[in-house]
């Protein structure tokens, strides 16, 4: 199968009032000549996100929240559901972010809740993975690594494609310091291949973007590997300019 690269921008918590507006016009601007061949997701706070959505409207870039809580609605105070996003006009979200895993003790158990909560709402899930510094000094970056993929694999098999995977290495998010091409595509081929011993389907359906620390200058080389399909960008995507330079980087495929 043919899978169509997807560039995604991980505003985090920036960007959530009337800059968003204007960082989300400067997306949909800079990567229109890609319409159809890259898809374009940009993923800004909650108190932005209907506003961009609405921003948004009639172009090809759409829209993803940051995280959800796995229950419709509720006594849930401060929660946001995926009913509710898909409704403020998101279609995606990222899920199990590293950040939210270490700053506010999701386990790979809550990770996988919200996944099916976001598949059963339609919403597609983009869910976050990857080992830290002393787990990839320990020579356990694939035990890590698959640790959190079989959590969500059921989840994800049970809409082949719908889902996708970013391998986001710890070390990597918002130091500077980039996995290598080789060094990213040898854990997304060991990712697919673990998928594949559960579901052919799955591993071919599935995108599996890198994250961390990619920058305009760097994006070519990731991309030229056979098993990346596409990133997930934090620091980078909160200038319009050098994230359209990143998804432009995709090569034909
Ligand atoms: C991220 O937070 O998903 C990320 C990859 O961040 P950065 O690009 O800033 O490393």
């Amino acid at each position: 199968m043919k899978r169509k690269y997807l560039i995604a921008g991980n505003w985090k918590m920036n960007a959530g009032g009337a800059s968003g507006l204007e960082l989300a016009r400067g997306v949909a601007e800079g990567t229109k000549e890609l319409a159809g061949r890259v898809e374009i997701v940009v993923a800004p706070p909650f108190t932005a996100l209907a506003a961009v959505a609405q921003e948004l409207e009639g172009t090809h870039v759409e829209v993803s929240a940051q995280n959800l809580y796995p229950k419709d609605s509720g006594a849930y105070t401060g929660e946001v559901s995926a009913p509710m996003l898909l409704e403020s006009g998101a279609r995606w979200v990222i899920l199990g972010h590293s950040e939210r895993r270490q700053y506010f003790g999701e386990t790979d158990e809550f990770v996988r809740e919200k996944v099916r909560a976001a598949l059963a709402a339609g919403l597609r899930p983009i869910a976050c993975i990857g080992e830290t510094l002393e787990e990839r000094e320990a020579n356990r970056t694939l035990e890590v690594v698959f640790r959190q993929l079989d959590a969500i694999r059921d989840e994800l098999a049970s809409r082949p494609g719908v889902g996708v995977i970013a391998y986001e290495p710890v070390w990597a998010i918002g130091t500077g310091k980039v996995a290598g091409p080789e060094q990213a595509e040898e854990v997304h081929a060991a990712i697919r291949k673990r998928l594949a011993e559960f579901s052919a389907e799955l591993a071919d359906a599935t995108r599996i973007l890198y994250g961390g620390s990619v920058k305009a200058d760097n994006a070519a080389g990731l991309l030229g590997m056979p098993n990346v399909d596409g990133a997930l960008v934090g620091g980078a995507s909160l200038d319009a300019a050098g994230f359209a330079r990143i998804a432009q980087a995709a090569p034909e495929r």
